[in-house]
C-alpha cells in the first residue's frame, strides 16, 4: 500500500478548516489543507464580524487554547465595541467588524508560514477507507492523497443550492461551485445526512447612501483586543457603522412579494436559523412591529461594499432593491450583490464522538457548518477541537474533550453530539448552565494550560499568561491582608461613590465586594495608584465581587461531575437495561452517549431513564470489579 502522503488532511479552508489545519501542524503532524480555492481561505461569506454574546466567549477560548481566530481579528478589525457592559461580567462580549479581505490575507500568511503545513488547491470528491478506517481523500481531478486522519470542514458546500426568488442553482455559496460527490461518499461510510439552510443579506454601495439620514455608530476608542496576548494603545482611525430602520413601505413590499420568496414559496426544504431570521420571517412572525433595526456595516478600509445587517432574504433581485430603497438614507441605493439563501447537506453530529470523530469510521473527523452549526466562531471552535483530536489520533494520544463547565466550546460540542439540531445551531449564553464560570475575560485561566500541554501555546504567550495568573493571586492576597481604616479621606471617597462610610476597619477585600467600589478605589484608599493592569484589575474585581455565586456554581459542577465520570461501555446493549422506557432506549441506542451525564441531556431521555441506566452500570461494575 502507498505510504501516507500526510498524517492529517483537512478538507476545506473555511473557519473550521484553518483552525484544524493549524492545530494539527502545530502539534507536529505533517498536514495538508486541501481546499477548492486557496485564495479564499477564511472567507466571511456573511457578516464580516467576529464576536457578540457567547460568540466572543468562543473566540477568546479559541485564543486561549492556541487557535488563530482572536489574533487574526485583532490584525484586521475596522470597528470594535464591548457589548452588554450594563449587565454582569458573564455576558460582556466583544464584537468587531473585520476588513474582510485583510482577514483572509492575514490568515493566508499564517497558513503559508506554518511549518508542517501545506496549503493545496483541490476539490475532494470522495474519502477513501479500508474497513472502518479512513485512509485519505480522492480529488475530483483523480488525484489521491493518503493520510492517517481526515478532517472534513466543507461548510455550506455539500450539494449546495442557492435560492433567490424563483431562481435556484447549484453552488456552495455565491460564485463558488457546490461539492457534489462528497455527500454520497459520507453516506457510503455509514453516515446519515440531512438538509439545512441559511441566508445572507444584500451588499450595497457606500457612495449611494444619504448619510445625513443615518444614525452613526462609532467604534469604541478603548484599547480592546480579542487575543490575550494583545495589549497597548487603541487602534486609530477605525470605521463607523450606521443605523437605519425598515418602514411601513418595506413591510408592504415584502408582504406583497412573499409568494416570490424562495423561503415562503416552499422551494426550500432545509430549516433556517431561528436566531438569525430572514427579513421575510421578521415581517411574518412580528406583524405588529412597525419597524426593525438595520445596521449598515463597512466590509473594509478600501471596500465600498456595505453589509445590510438584518435583511437576509431570498427574494428576487428587483424586489430586494425596492425593499432597500424603502429605508431612510437608502432611497438611491445601488445594490452591489443581492442577498440569497443557500440550502445544503449536513451530518447530524449525534453521529460523532465527543472528540468529533465519526462513530462509524475511525480517523474521520467533522467540524464546522457540516455538523449543523452556523457562525464563524462555532466553526472555528470545532475546527480547533477536531484538528487537535486528529493529531491525537495520529499520535495515539487521549482525545481532548472539553467539559461544559470548562468552556462554551464544551457546551457546543456536547449539545451537538447529544441533540440533533432542527435548525442551524448558534451559540447563545443561555445554552451554558455555568455561565458565571465561563466569562470571556477568564478564558485564558480556563484553557491556556490545556493548550500548553498540547503544544499549542508558545513560550511568550505562556509566560505572559503565568505572569497574569500570578498577579491575580498576588492582588487577591493583598486585598485579603490589607485593612482599611475609617478616615475622613476614605469616607469622603466612599460617599462620592454613593457607598456608605466606614465605621470600623474592614479588609480591603470586603470593601471591594460592595457594588459601588472598584479595585482602583480600594487602591487609592490604601494610598496607592492602580496596582495592576486594567485586565488583572477587572478579573480580581469579578472574582471577589461574585465569589459567592462562583462558589455555588463550582459546587453544582462538582455534583454534575459525578454523572460525567460514570462512563458507559462503548458497545452497551440498551435492550439489556431493564426498566428503560422505549423512547429512552431508542434515543440512547441511536446516540450512544459516552457518559451518564451526556445520556441525561439527550432529548427524550428522562431522569428516571438516567437513574435506571446508572443502577445498571453499577451492577455491571460490581459483577466485573
Ligand atoms: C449564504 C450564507 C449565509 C450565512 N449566514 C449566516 C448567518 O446568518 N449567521 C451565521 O452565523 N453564519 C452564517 N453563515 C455561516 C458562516 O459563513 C459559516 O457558519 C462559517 O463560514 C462556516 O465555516 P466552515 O469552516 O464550516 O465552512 P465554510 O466557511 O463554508 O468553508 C468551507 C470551505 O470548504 C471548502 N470546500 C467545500 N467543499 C470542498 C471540497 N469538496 N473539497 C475541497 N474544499 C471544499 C470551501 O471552498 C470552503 O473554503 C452563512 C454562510 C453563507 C454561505
Amino acid at each position: 500500500m502507498k505510504k501516507a502522503d500526510f498524517e492529517v488532511i483537512v478538507v476545506g479552508g473555511g473557519h473550521a478548516g484553518v483552525e484544524a489545519a493549524l492545530a494539527a501542524a502545530r502539534m507536529g503532524c505533517q498536514t495538508a489543507l486541501l481546499t477548492m480555492d486557496p485564495d479564499k481561505v477564511a472567507l466571511m461569506p456573511c457578516n464580516c464580524s467576529i464576536g457578540g454574546p457567547a460568540k466572543a466567549h468562543i473566540a477568546r477560548e479559541i485564543d486561549a487554547l492556541g487557535g488563530e481566530m482572536g489574533r487574526n481579528i485583532d490584525r484586521s478589525y475596522t470597528h470594535i465595541r464591548l457589548l452588554n457592559t450594563s449587565k454582569g461580567p458573564a455576558v460582556w462580549a466583544l464584537r468587531a467588524q473585520a476588513d474582510k479581505q485583510l482577514y483572509q490575507r492575514e490568515m493566508s500568511k499564517v497558513l503559508l508560514s506554518q511549518p508542517n503545513l501545506t496549503l493545496m488547491g483541490g476539490k475532494v470528491g470522495a474519502l477513501s477507507s479500508t474497513g472502518r478506517r479512513v485512509t485519505g481523500v480522492v480529488c475530483a481531478s483523480g488525484d489521491t492523497y493518503k493520510s492517517l486522519s481526515v478532517v472534513v470542514t466543507t461548510g455550506t458546500f455539500l450539494s449546495g443550492l442557492i435560492h433567490m426568488g424563483e431562481t435556484c442553482y447549484s453552488a456552495g455559496r455565491a460564485g463558488e461551485p457546490a461539492s457534489l460527490g462528497l455527500s454520497d461518499s459520507l453516506r457510503s461510510l455509514g453516515l446519515e445526512l440531512q438538509r439545512l439552510k441559511t441566508g445572507t443579506v444584500p451588499r450595497i454601495d457606500k457612495d449611494s447612501l444619504s448619510f445625513e439620514e443615518l444614525e452613526v455608530q462609532p467604534s469604541s476608542t478603548d484599547p480592546l483586543w480579542f487575543s490575550f496576548g494583545n495589549e497597548g494603545a487603541p487602534r486609530q482611525g477605525l470605521l463607523p457603522c450606521w443605523v437605519t430602520r425598515t418602514t411601513e413601505e418595506t413591510r408592504a413590499i415584502i408582504e406583497r412579494n412573499l409568494h416570490l420568496s424562495a423561503l415562503y414559496a416552499g422551494r426550500i426544504d432545509g430549516a433556517g436559523p431561528r436566531y438569525c431570521p430572514s427579513i421575510e420571517d421578521k415581517m411574518v412572525k412580528f406583524p405588529d412591529k412597525p419597524s426593525h433595526i438595520v445596521f449598515l456595516e463597512q466590509e473594509g478600509w478600501t471596500s465600498r461594499e456595505i453589509y445590510v445587517q438584518g435583511t437576509s432574504n431570498s427574494l428576487p433581485v428587483g424586489i430586494q432593491t425596492a425593499m432597500l430603497r424603502s429605508m431612510p438614507g437608502m432611497q438611491n441605493v445601488k445594490m452591489l450583490r443581492p442577498g440569497y439563501a443557500v440550502e445544503y447537506d449536513f451530518v447530524p453530529a449525534t453521529q460523532l464522538r465527543p472528540s468529533l470523530e465519526a462513530k462509524p469510521i475511525e480517523g474521520l473527523f467533522l467540524a464546522g457548518q457540516i455538523n449543523g452549526t452556523s457562525g464563524y466562531e462555532e466553526a472555528a471552535a470545532q475546527g480547533l477541537i477536531a484538528g487537535i483530536n486528529a493529531a491525537q489520533h495520529v499520535h495515539r494520544g487521549e482525545p481532548l474533550v472539553i467539559a461544559r463547565s470548562e468552556a462554551y466550546m464544551g457546551v457546543l460540542v456536547d449539545d451537538l453530539i447529544t441533540k440533533c439540531p432542527l435548525e442551524p445551531y448558534r451559540m447563545l449564553t443561555a445554552r451554558a448552565e455555568f455561565r458565571l464560570l465561563l466569562r470571556q475575560d477568564n478564558a485564558d485561566l480556563r484553557l491556556t494550560e490545556v493548550g500548553r500541554k498540547l503544544g499549542l501555546v508558545d513560550n511568550d504567550s505562556y509566560n505572559r499568561f503565568c505572569n497574569k495568573r500570578d498577579t491575580i493571586e498576588r492582588e487577591k492576597e493583598w486585598l485579603s491582608n490589607n485593612l482599611i481604616h475609617p478616615s475622613v479621606g476614605v469616607n469622603q471617597l466612599l460617599l462620592g461613590l454613593g457607598a456608605a462610610p466606614l465605621r470600623e476597619a474592614v479588609r480591603a477585600e470586603e470593601l471591594l465586594r460592595r457594588p459601588e467600589v472598584a479595585f482602583i478605589d480600594v487602591c487609592s484608599m490604601c494610598g496607592e495608584s492602580l496596582r495592576a493592569s486594567p485586565e488583572v484589575a477587572r478579573e480580581v474585581e469579578t472574582q471577589i465581587k461574585f465569589e459567592g455565586y462562583i462558589r455555588r456554581q463550582r459546587e453544582q459542577v462538582a455534583r454534575s461531575e459525578r454523572a460525567e465520570c460514570q462512563l458507559i461501555p462503548d458497545g452497551l446493549d440498551y435492550c439489556t437495561v431493564r426498566g428503560l422506557r422505549k423512547e429512552g432506549r431508542d434515543k440512547l441506542s441511536l446516540i450512544r452517549p459516552s457518559t451518564v451525564g451526556q445520556a441525561g441531556r439527550i432529548t427524550g431521555v428522562t431522569p428516571a431513564d438516567v437513574s435506571v441506566l446508572s443502577i445498571h452500570l453499577k451492577k455491571i461494575k460490581m459483577a466485573n470489579p
